[in-house]
């Protein structure tokens, strides 16, 4: 499996619900909605760590902290992506670069994005300008720009732990 770099790409949608913080990036928002979901509904966490497991060939995170599983219920999503990344060590990769985009009519996130690129970053033990992080709005359109929930997209590199 090991040679050569790789690249994965992970998606992930949480709707907001009421009564739950909004965690994006490890970074709680102040906002009086949050995620709803399984875990902490960290969506951009999750996306980051679907691309990581893609480009190392692994199983997506549904498979790997199954939503029925009580011990992911309100799950730190940095501890999960920890899992993934000595998962990712395991088949022989580290990762060199993410580069992520948040979907959100609200709130605007553009305070925010230093704190969650750091915190990614630091979490992967890579310098903060190998985590590209950029937040949009969908412009009204569809469910997401009417508020109802936030997405995320991410790209992942990985090259062998030996190069
Ligand atoms: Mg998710």
């Amino acid at each position: 499996m090991a040679g050569r770099v790789r690249v994965g790409i992970g998606y992930d949608v949480h709707p907001f619900t009421a009564g739950r913080p909004l965690v994006l990036g490890g970074v709680t928002i102040p906002y009086p909605r949050g995620l709803g979901g399984h875990s902490d509904a960290d969506v951009l966490t999750h996306a980051v760590m679907d691309a990581v497991l893609g480009a190392c060939g692994l199983p997506d995170i549904g498979t790997l902290f199954p939503s029925h599983d009580p011990r992911y219920e309100g799950a730190d999503s940095l501890h999960l992506l920890d899992e993934v990344l000595r998962q990712a060590r395991g088949r022989g990769f580290r990762v060199v670069q993410v580069d992520c985009v948040v979907v959100a009519q609200e709130p605007r996130l553009a305070d925010s994005l230093p704190r969650m690129r750091q915190n990614l970053a630091a979490r992967m033990g890579l310098e903060v300008d190998a985590v590209g992080l950029k937040a949009t709005t969908p412009e009204g359109l569809g469910a997401l720009g009417r508020g109802e929930g936030v997405a995320a997209l991410a790209v992942a590199l990985v090259e062998p732990l030996e190069a």
